[in-house]
Order: C-alpha cells, then sequence, then structure tokens
C-alpha cells in the first residue's frame, strides 16, 4: 500500500530523496519471514518508517540534502534506525528536508522542494517537509525528524500530523547529522497522538554513543490516553500568541476552552524573556553550524573538486557544494565567534539563552504545562518567504523557545483555517515532563 501511495503521490509532493520499492519489498519478505517463523516479535513488526536524510543508514544514502554529500555511503547506522529496525520496521527511504535542516520550508533542498499534500501550490514547512509530508499523505505510516529550532513542530502544524520535539537527550542523536549540536533532537511524526507515543518510547533510551545523552528509563507513553487533564494546570502563554495569524489564535483559545471544559485549570500566563529567543537562536544555532559544517572540507565525504592545491581544493568543494543558506549560515557563525565579536554577540545569545531557561523555571513552577500555537501561520505559498530569511526565520518564533532551554515540545493537530489548511496547537513541558505532555494531547486529539 506504501509503494502504490509513493508511486502515485510523490511525483507532485515530492518527499522522497530516496525510494527504493524493489529493497523495500525484500524487507518487507524478510518481515514476513520473522512473522511465519515466529522469530521475535517487535513493538514496530512490519509497519513503514520514514528517515529525514539526516539520519545515516548503512543501506541508503545519506545526503542532507546537501551537493555536499552526494555519492557519500555511511558506514554505519544511526541509533534510531537501529532501534526502528530491532523493533520490526520497514524503513521506507529517505525524505527531504532543507540542506543540513536550515530552514522552514524545505525549498532549501540542493534537489527538490517538497510540496503540502493539502494544497500543492504550499510549503509543507520545514526542515523535517518530507517527513511530515509522508505521513500526511499516507506514503508512510510513521516518520522521523529532527528538531533545532521547531523543524519537526512547524511542518507537523503546517501538514495536519503530530509532530513531537523530546527533552534534549531522551533520544540520541548518535548518528544525526549535526547542525547545532546543544539544540538538535530526534522526534517522531505520526497521524495520532498514540502512533507518536510508540514510536518515541521505541527511538528513546540512554546511548552511551551519545554523550549528552540522558541516563536511566524512560516512561511508557502510549497507555496515558485516558489519564485525563483534571488535576492538571494549563498555561496559554500570550507572548507565542502576539505574532500569530487571527484564525490560527482562535483555534488556540478553543484548544484552551476545551482542556478546561475537561477540568483542567488554564490561564494566560506572561514570560517576556521567551521574546528573544529567535535572535539568541540565530546567533547559537549559526555559531555552531559554523564548526560542525567545518568537517565538509571535500577528503572526508562526498563531493571533492578537482584542484591542485591542498586549499583552493578546500574552497572550491565547498562553495560548489554549499548552498545559499547553508554559506550564510557559515558567515554568520564564523562573524559572531570571531574575537572582538563574541563577547558582543556569542557570549550575550548564551546569556539570553539562561535567561529564558530561568523564566520558564519560573512559569512551570504555577503551571504543569503550556498552550500556545506551533506556527504564527497556516502553510503559506511555495516562493513566498524564500528571498526573505527574516520572514523564513520569523515561522521559528514559536518553537525556539523549547530547543533553547532543552524543554519537550509537541504540535497537535487541531482543526483548520477557513480554507481548510490545518492548524497546530502547541504543548511545551519542563524537562522530561514527555508523560504530562502525551497526557494532555491525548485529550487535544
Ligand atoms: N527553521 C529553523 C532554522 O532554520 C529551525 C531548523 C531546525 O529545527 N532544524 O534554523
Amino acid at each position: 500500500a506504501v509503494i502504490a501511495q509513493i508511486e502515485t503521490k510523490d511525483p507532485d509532493i515530492r518527499a522522497f530523496l530516496h525510494f527504493d520499492a524493489k529493497a523495500l519489498l525484500e524487507q518487507a519478505e524478510r518481515i514476513d519471514q520473522r512473522i511465519t517463523s515466529k522469530g521475535p516479535s517487535g513493538r514496530l513488526l512490519g509497519v513503514p518508517v520514514a528517515l529525514k536524510d539526516n539520519m545515516v543508514t548503512s543501506n541508503m544514502p545519506t545526503t542532507a540534502a546537501s551537493k555536499i554529500l552526494e555519492g557519500w555511503m555511511p558506514p554505519y547506522d544511526a541509533t534510531v534506525v537501529k532501534k526502528i529496525v530491532d523493533e520490526g520496521a520497514l524503513v521506507v527511504g529517505k525524505t527531504n528536508l532543507d540542506e543540513f535542516a536550515m530552514g522552514s520550508s524545505t525549498e532549501n533542498s540542493a534537489f527538490q522542494t517538497t510540496r503540502n499534500p493539502h494544497d500543492l501550490s504550499r510549503v509543507p514547512g520545514g526542515s523535517s517537509g518530507g517527513s511530515a509530508a509522508a505521513v500526511a499523505a499516507g506514503m508512510s505510516t510513521l516518520s522521523l525528524g529532527s528538531d533545532t529550532g521547531g523543524s519537526i513542530r512547524q511542518p507537523a502544524a503546517l501538514c495536519g500530523v503530530v509532530g513531537v520535539k523530546p527533552t534534549y537527550g531522551y533520544v540520541s542523536r548518535y548518528g544525526l547529522i549535526a547542525f547545532a549540536s546543544s539544540l538538535d533532537q530526534i522526534g517522531p511524526f505520526a497521524r495520532t497522538v498514540g502512533d507518536a507515543a510508540l514510536l518515541l518510547e521505541v527511538i528513546s533510551g540512554h546511548d552511551p554513543m551519545d554523550a549528552t545523552s540522558i541516563r536511566g528509563e524512560r516512561p511508557s507513553l502510549s497507555d496515558l490516553s485516558d489519564k485525563g487533564v483534571e488535576t492538571l494546570r494549563i498555561g496559554v502563554l500570550s507572548e507565542l500568541l502576539d505574532n500569530c495569524s487571527q484564525e490560527v489564535r482562535e483555534r488556540v483559545e478553543l484548544a484552551a476552552q476545551l482542556l478546561a471544559e475537561r477540568g483542567a485549570k488554564v490561564e494566560t500566563v506572561s514570560a517576556k524573556a521567551v521574546t528573544l529567543g529567535l535572535s539568541a537562536y540565530y546567533v547559537i544555532a549559526p555559531a555552531e553550524a559554523s564548526s560542525n559544517l567545518s568537517r565538509y572540507d571535500g577528503v572526508r565525504f562526498g563531493l571533492r573538486a578537482d584542484r591542485s592545491s591542498l586549499s583552493e581544493m578546500f574552497l572550491a568543494t565547498r562553495t560548489d557544494g554549499f548552498g545559499d543558506e547553508v554559506k550564510r549560515r557559515i558567515m554568520l557563525g564564523t562573524y559572531a565567534l570571531s574575537s572582538g565579536y563574541y563577547d558582543q554577540f556569542y557570549s550575550k545569545a548564551l546569556a539570553t539563552r539562561d535567561l529564558i531557561r530561568s523564566e520558564f523555571e519560573r512559569v512551570y513552577r504555577d503551571f504543569d504545562i503550556l498552550l500556545g500555537p506551533t506556527s504564527p501561520t497556516t502553510a503559506f505559498r511555495v516562493g513566498e518567504k524564500a528571498q526573505d530569511p527574516m520572514a523564513m526565520y520569523m515561522n521559528d518564533v514559536c518553537t525556539i523557545p523549547s530547543n533553547l532551554a532543552g524543554h519537550p515540545a509537541m504540535s497537535v493537530p487541531f482543526g483548520t483555517d477557513s480554507s481548510g489548511l490545518p492548524i497546530g496547537v502547541q504543548l511545551l513541558g519542563p524537562m522530561m515532563s514527555e508523560p504530562v505532555l502525551f497526557q494532555v494531547a491525548f485529550e487535544v486529539e
């Protein structure tokens, strides 16, 4: 069914960068044998899962949607890939993204633009647009994305699916191509909250291969569907509502009303520092990216320009291999980290990050969960913001604060605007509050 769906829909949607029907059928046969021979069972036995193409796979190419990695075959599987395969999942293929996960529309891919399944003239969001669109269009049952500043939650909202950014360290980053290491997290996309809970249970856990991985057991999530919200205090975060469209705002208010009717104590709350998130993020993320991306020098991975001297080869490889947005980030980040500017920009951004963290801490003394929009608007048109980086960056105002704090957050579909485009509401919680987040998400669904 998945193959048929991809063959009919993907020529228009263009969610996949790598898809091999024959190899997929072979995988399916191996799963069949595992079932008929009463081999080890699995929590995802026979379930199709698509992977954002910034997670390394030893049997499929991995490009991060960049020309600089074209032709590279990773020598190992990311921890999340191992975990889903152990549980019997079928790896459907690799999905499109903004190059190195830098963007909010999937238009920054070096290879193709993914379209929103609800309206092909619109973007699916980004940077995990391919993974969100694949699930929304039924081309995969589940998928994985990565979220550095909103790249799971914003495309989930724009495509009408569930998307979760776990607590920093909840899911191993081993084998995730690094963008901004202190912010990156892998998380699930699914059509229901229950499916997202199951996939997150499978991929999470301590991993000695990731030095920032949180130790200890992860709680179960998929059995929280009828816990209700009666004992919970939920805060509607007013700063997040400030920049969003009237229709999005109305849906968030409706979700708040619904939760109040179900017995939660719902109040509006303000946390001024979250408005500084965007500025801090666009210093910290490019700074870390400029360092992470220095490894693409033409020696170790993918593309290598043919030049006689080493320094000319580095320069030509990076000039040809990186797209405009990636180059912009490398320049911004290098600038912010240079001596003379470090204190003015990088140190200030780190101090702002601390401020946001402590402001959240204060708010979470009175509230269990915060509620707000995921994205300020519904899906915008392809090309509408592509030439205006600032307008594109503004898409992440509601999602970035959780990444800076390391907190979990998720987007749950909650109705549509007047033209039928999906709207997502965002639930935010403190460190390791995944069970409470899911408890509320089950009610909102
Ligand atoms: N859109 C944001 C950016 O361009 C976030 C991307 C992400 O979460 N990977 O940096």
